[in-house]
């Protein structure tokens, strides 16, 4: 089997100055950690772009594709194939390992990069050879420089030259764990998947926190909150995952609390919670799926009521994102599906019939008074249940 590798192009990880070397080095930790079952390679960076090498020939090159192409911090990625830095090799190559593309175009053109300055060559040259070469091999092709229905892109390199077509589309973001830690309050709906997901994206190393309500909520609905942070965990890399039992929290509530006010008490009650787990998990903000205006518990003056137990930042990612928009991202991410399944969420068992839109901090301070929330918290945070969630695994 011929050489081929992967090239993953830098994105904003490159700007950052004096930072660069680490974000270079966890990134390519995150790929090698990512590339798990895929094989042996050997990742490392040069010029902007991460080279990523089978070791031997078990590589799974489709596996290693489709994860690097989930890796927070690459712009872009494409497969390459690799060449000796010999222009009759170059030209052999592109033919070969571009001949499907190639086969399938009317038109083309050729970029060449020459990183290797001591290459005989220029550039422009090597470009025009290949082109030659491939108008020979393939006879039926035209050169479009414009428009083409396949750019053929040589890189000449230290030790190799490489040969692909356009890089798809990579993750972008930067590096997972150059962002700090946070914990995501993660529930079956569709939005605190997708929040967890873009925070990851801006590095963010996750855990979660999911609150229960057994007997009302099921095995069933925990199992689904399993199944969505594995998704994210594609792209996050692994999570740990702490579920607290809320069912006497919620059932004091019911039963002393003014009704109306049931449901900002308990988001401010799982705020708490969540705040007291980040602490013990070392997490410096919290994050959770709020969009401004979306249900009773998400106007400015409700999350105004939450915000005032908090005493960390707390990242709303989807604030001023569309139901449409955030549907959008959670198909793409994979999340979609599995959201839709219809399993009680313990926001949603005891809701009020009139949940006051514009809560006051001072009601809502006297009416959560009717319960011990200290001693409630204290019971719920006693018997957590933690696991770590990685994806292709578990
Ligand atoms: P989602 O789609 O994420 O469920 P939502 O639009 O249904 O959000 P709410 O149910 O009011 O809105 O919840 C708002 C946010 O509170 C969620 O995005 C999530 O971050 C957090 N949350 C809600 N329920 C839970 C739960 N059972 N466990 C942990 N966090 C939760
Ligand atoms: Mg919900």
């Amino acid at each position: 089997m011929e050489k081929e590798i992967l090239l993953l192009k830098l994105g904003e990880v490159a700007l950052k100055g004096l930072n660069r070397r680490s974000f270079e080095d966890v990134l390519i930790k995150n790929i090698k950690r990512r590339l798990g079952e895929a094989g042996d390679f050997s990742v490392y960076a040069r010029q902007s772009t991460v080279y990523v090498e089978p070791e031997n020939e078990d590589a799974d090159m489709d596996l290693a594709e489709e994860r690097c192409g989930k890796v927070f911090g690459a712009v872009a990625y494409t497969r390459a194939g690799a060449a000796e830095k010999e222009l009759s090799a170059i030209c052999q190559k592109a033919a070969e390992y571009l001949g499907p593309d190639l086969e399938d175009a009317h038109t083309f053109k050729v970029e060449c990069k020459r990183s290797d300055k001591k290459f005989p060559y220029k550039s422009p040259e090597i470009s025009a050879e290949v082109g030659g070469y491939l108008l020979d091999q393939y006879p039926h092709l035209t050169v479009n420089v414009h428009e083409p229905d396949v750019t053929v892109r040589i890189e000449v390199r230290e030790t190799e030259a490489y040969v692909h077509t356009d890089p798809k589309p990579g993750a972008g973001g930067i590096p997972v764990g150059t962002g700090g830690k946070g914990l995501v309050l993660i529930s079956g709906g569709l939005d605190s998947p997708v929040a967890a997901w873009m925070m990851a994206k801006r590095g963010v190393e996750l855990t979660a926190v999911h609150f229960a309500s057994p007997p009302y909520t099921s095995e069933l609905a925990h199992d689904k909150v399993v199944r969505l942070l594995k998704k994210v965990s594609e792209y996050a890399g692994r999570i740990k995952m702490v579920t607290v039992n809320l069912t006497h929290l919620q059932e004091e509530i019911r039963d002393r609390c003014p009704e109306e006010l049931h449901t900002v008490i308990l988001r401010r009650f799982m705020l708490r919670a969540a705040q007291r787990v980040a602490q013990e998990e070392g997490c410096g903000a919290l994050i959770t799926g709020e969009s401004l205006g979306q249900v009773a518990s998400q106007t400015m003056q409700a999350i105004a009521c939450t915000d005032a137990v908090a005493d960390m930042p707390v990242f709303r990612p989807l604030i001023g994102s569309d139901k449409s928009e955030i549907v959008k991202l959670a198909a793409r991410i994979g999340t979609y599906d599995i959201s839709i399944e219809p399993y009680e969420d313990c926001c949603t068992i005891f809701t009020p019939k009139h949940p006051r839109t514009k809560p006051i901090l001072r009601f809502v301070e006297e009416g959560e008074a009717a319960i011990d929330g200290e001693a409630l918290l204290n019971e719920a945070l006693e018997s957590v249940e933690t696991r770590h969630i990685l994806s292709g695994k578990n």
